[in-house]
């Protein structure tokens, strides 16, 4: 079909929840039963495909799903000729490799003639070929983190977090080798017609991303204050200045951004802001 756009996505696991509220936020709207495969999109030309996380790549690669949403470090230990489209912002994580706590550690030349069990053979073989350590890859699939203790490796190449399940399993993380976050990938075949609906997927996923990096505000401060007020509020193109009733004083509404908030915030309230209100945004259109 030429003009409809299949979208796999996690079935259950750590990137099923955003995926599907990023697609709802999207405007996106779809009956999501308990336990389906595939659904249909009421609003929009798009079916959902629940799959496994590491079948996606090889799906889109395929050309059964046009897009998918997977983890980067799943999609590039798959090593499938599919395109990285955009970053998606959640499910941030790091491929770690991680020792027995009370190995005395000095660098990744230690690691050479070690066995080190992972999930992901070709980027540990990548990082390793470029430190130029030759070690052994013991390829497992889950459980990963228990190799050390019970002697099948000397060292883990694994997912981490926070850092909790490596501490836990009496081990410490060395090495970084990987970022990663959920990325939306998709088929290198595409036709003209999935390529627009793509586009405009990709519009409202940034729309919603932007927003989510501002907050509208809103504050009263005497007329005085407003030029020193708004180096902190340069807004979507200048800020809105409305007169109050009381003589002297106006308000400012704005867009204001998440990084830099609470220091700005404070310049803002000591150039004289009062009642300052801030607002979440849904969606932002640049
Ligand atoms: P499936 O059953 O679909 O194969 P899985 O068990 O392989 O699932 P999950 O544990 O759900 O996978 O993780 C999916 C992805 O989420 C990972 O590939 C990674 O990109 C990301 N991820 C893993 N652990 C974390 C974490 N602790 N925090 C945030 N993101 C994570
Ligand atoms: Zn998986």
């Amino acid at each position: 079909m030429d003009n409809i756009l299949r979208i796999a996505i996690q079935k259950s696991g750590r990137l099923s929840e955003d995926s599907l509220k990023l697609i709802k936020e999207c405007g996106i709207r779809f009956d999501n039963g308990a336990g389906k495969l595939k659904t249909s999109a009421t609003n929009f030309p798009a079916e959902i495909l629940f799959l496994r996380d590491d079948d996606i790549p090889g799906y889109v690669e395929d050309g059964v799903a046009h897009l998918g949403i997977v983890g980067e470090n799943v999609s590039v230990e798959s090593d499938r000729d599919v395109n990285t489209v955009h970053k998606l912002g959640f499910s941030k994580c790091r491929l770690s490799i991680g020792v027995l706590r009370e190995h005395d550690y000095a660098g990744v030349q230690d690691l050479e003639g070690k066995s080190i069990a992972t999930s992901y053979p070709k980027l540990l073989g990548k990082y390793l070929a470029e430190n130029n350590v030759t070690a052994q890859i013991h390829e497992i699939s889950g459980s990963v983190e228990i190799a050390p203790s019970i002697g099948l490796a000397d060292a883990v190449c694994d997912i981490v977090s926070s850092g909790s399940t490596l501490l836990s399993n009496g081990l410490k993380e060395v090495e970084t080798i990987f970022k990663s976050e959920a990325v939306m990938i998709a088929s290198k075949h595409l036709t003209a017609g999935q390529q627009d609906l793509l586009d405009q997927l990709l519009f409202r996923i940034k729309s919603v991303q932007v927003a989510k990096n501002n907050k509208y505000i809103l504050l009263n401060c005497p007329m005085s204050a407003v030029d020193e007020i708004t180096k902190y509020l340069p807004g979507m193109k200048a800020p809105t200045v409305m007169p109050l009733a009381t003589e002297g004083w106006c308000s400012i509404h704005s867009v204001i951004n998440e990084n830099d908030f609470w220091e700005n915030i404070e310049k803002i309230r000591q150039a004289g802001a009062e009642g300052i209100l801030v607002i979440p945004i849904e969606k932002m259109i640049l």
